[in-house]
């Protein structure tokens, strides 16, 4: 994912959009997988030497309950800004690993399919979201 720096104008803001294929951002962790392609809008503004952008970005996400262990989907969104400095070389900036860095920041580090999740009973094994197991 690169901004090319010569199609911005000075001061004048420029969307680029991107998609990325979830193995291209290389961000699925173990229990987490997105399951489409992340969507990436950066509003680009040049001043100067520098080079500011306000992302935000939505990718559908499959994730396994730390409870019980069920698969649930849902829908992630971020926005965040990231700040470039340039020099007269630059033609262009990456922001790919950025972008990934950000996303996986987000990534809950024990995913639960719903915040009161009741999980597996320790003894039978049993959901007990779906009720109540024959365990005393
Ligand atoms: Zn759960
Ligand atoms: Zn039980």
């Amino acid at each position: 994912m690169k901004i090319y720096l010569a199609q911005l104008s000075e001061d004048k803001e420029h969307v680029f959009t991107f998609r990325q294929e979830p193995k291209e951002l290389d961000i699925d962790v173990p229990g987490i997988n997105a399951s489409s392609p992340v969507e990436i809008r950066a509003e680009a503004l040049r001043i100067q030497d520098r080079l500011e952008l306000a992302i935000s970005l939505e990718s559908r996400v499959t994730m396994q309950c730390s409870r019980c262990l069920r698969e649930t989907e849902f829908t992630f969104t971020k926005n965040f800004r990231l700040n470039y400095s340039l020099t007269k070389q630059d033609t262009a900036i990456d922001i790919t690993e950025d972008v990934r860095q950000e996303l996986m920041l987000e990534y809950p580090l024990r995913p639960l399919c719903k915040p009161d999740c009741k999980g597996l009973c320790p003894k039978c094994g049993e959901n007990l979201n779906e009720g109540d197991c024959k365990c005393a």
